[in-house]
């Protein structure tokens, strides 16, 4: 089935007030993957608005990148309600378009933002294997080679813009992984 048809017959995109997509430059080598719409994202169509969007802000703002340089995306589409955990269900209907959105931008960095996307990566799309990925807390800022979709990518795990908001440690953290962004955006090999 066509992917975008798939992840509207979940109750999430039945129940939404908008499907979003992503953002930013469908051409960019660098992909920003974060887990699910929140509230503000939902009202707006567009993903990272709300305070972990002013995270994700700073962020580029830091690497010297804007929004021509990347694109934005999630692994779900629409918004669970209550902001929960997305289910596995939803995980195998919504992940076929980021995988559809993966085979047309082609980016040669992703950075997965948090437990879900990090896991959805190492585990090669494969929702079964999730469960036995290791977490954010041990693999953030460690960048790693995977391909997925026949696409080559180096892979750069961190913390979700959100977890750091409250967490000063996870903030320090978050700063020196910005670092690692960084330099492994400016390695000539990438591009
Ligand atoms: N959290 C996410 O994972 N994605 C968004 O778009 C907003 C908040």
């Amino acid at each position: 089935m066509d992917p975008i048809e798939l992840a509207k017959q979940t109750e999430i995109c039945k129940n939404c007030t908008n499907i979003v997509v992503g953002k930013g430059n469908e051409n960019a080598d660098i992909l920003f993957v974060g887990e699910a719409p929140g509230k503000n994202e939902d009202l707006q169509g567009l993903p990272f608005v709300g305070a972990a969007g002013k995270n994700l802000d700073s962020l580029l703002q830091k690497t010297g990148l804007s929004l021509n340089d990347v694109y934005i995306t999630n692994i779900l589409k629409c918004r669970p309600p209550e902001n929960r955990d997305p289910t596995s269900e939803e995980l195998k209907a919504h992940t076929p378009w980021l995988l559809k959105q993966i085979e047309e931008i082609k980016p040669k960095v992703v950075c997965s933002l948090g437990n879900y996307a990090t896991k959805f990566f190492l585990a090669k799309g494969n929702i079964e294997e999730m469960p036995k990925q290791p977490g954010i807390t041990k693999l953030h800022g460690k960048a790693t080679q995977i391909t997925i979709q026949n696409t080559p990518i180096k892979l750069i795990p961190l913390f979700h813009p959100a977890a750091i908001i409250y967490n000063q440690s996870l903030k320090t953290e978050w700063e020196k992984d910005i670092e690692i962004v960084k330099s492994e955006i400016s390695k000539r090999t990438l591009f």
